[in-house]
């Protein structure tokens, strides 16, 4: 079986300076893997070229076996690829329902539009209390909801989700995660970016840990979350 995304010995480079080295790893169906290091290692430049939105000067991307390099990006979206971006990027002055809209730009089946809306709101339910309001009046975490419930409106094959707990409270960190958990148990296929280790490795099959534009060190999620070189180095044990 081919995996849904094969990522070999990616390259991608800002001017001179190369933020990612040549990485290699998978993503099969139906899995969540995640990427996690700290600060700088690459991890968003890694989801940014695979969105299409930067381009690799080296290395190969495939999605369902085809090369995605010479693709743009809204027709990565279309082949299946959805990407909730670190910082959320939602649109403010718009309603929350509005902005869940703009993540099916590209569907015109109307009755299945509104039943992802309906679906993003059984996942999300505070987004369908406050529909009808603008997104700017959410809270952090709420906005992180609607980054993620806009991403899966698109019907996407991968979701990629770039630390969707960045500044949340633990409680709201907790039920993000929780919703991840339920989204993966759906059968959706999840590609990770994490600072938070342990919350990622705890619910991930696959991880890579990423430093300084390479991988160095990659295993199941069980694996890497009691190796006592991740546990030192990401989970703050001594
Ligand atoms: P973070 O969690 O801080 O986002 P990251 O692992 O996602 O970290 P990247 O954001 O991918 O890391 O950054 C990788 C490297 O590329 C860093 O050294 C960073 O300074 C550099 N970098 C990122 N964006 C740019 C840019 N637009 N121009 C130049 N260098 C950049």
């Amino acid at each position: 079986m081919t995996a849904l995304l094969e990522v070999e010995d990616l390259r991608v480079a800002y001017g001179k300076i190369e933020a990612v080295k040549g990485i290699s790893f998978s993503v099969d169906a139906g899995e969540v893997v995640t990427l996690i290091g700290t600060n700088g290692a690459g991890k968003t430049t890694t989801l940014r070229t695979l969105s299409g939105l930067l381009k690799p000067v080296g290395g190969q991307i495939k999605f369902e076996g085809k090369s995605l390099r010479k693709i743009p990006a809204h027709k990565i979206v279309s082949l299946g690829l959805a990407h909730s971006p670190e910082g959320r990027h939602i649109f403010p002055r718009m309603t929350i329902e509005e902005n869940l809209l703009l993540g099916a730009f590209l569907r015109k089946d109307s009755a299945g539009i509104a039943k992802d809306v309906q679906r993003a709101y059984d996942l999300f339910p505070i987004l369908g209390e406050r529909r009808k309001q603008a997104a700017g009046t959410l809270s952090g975490g709420e906005q992180q909801m609607l980054a993620m419930g806009r991403a899966l409106m698109s019907q996407p094959k991968l979701l990629m989700l770039d630390e969707p707990s960045m500044g949340l409270s633990p409680i709201m960190m907790q039920k993000i995660m929780a919703t991840i958990a339920e989204l993966k148990a759906q059968g959706t296929t999840i590609l990770l970016v994490e600072q938070n280790a342990q919350a990622a490795l705890a619910l991930a099959d696959h991880g890579h840990v990423m430093e300084i534009g390479k991988i160095v060190l990659s295993g199941t999620g069980q694996n890497l979350l009691h190796d006592e070189s991740v546990r030192k180095a990401y989970l703050g044990e001594d």
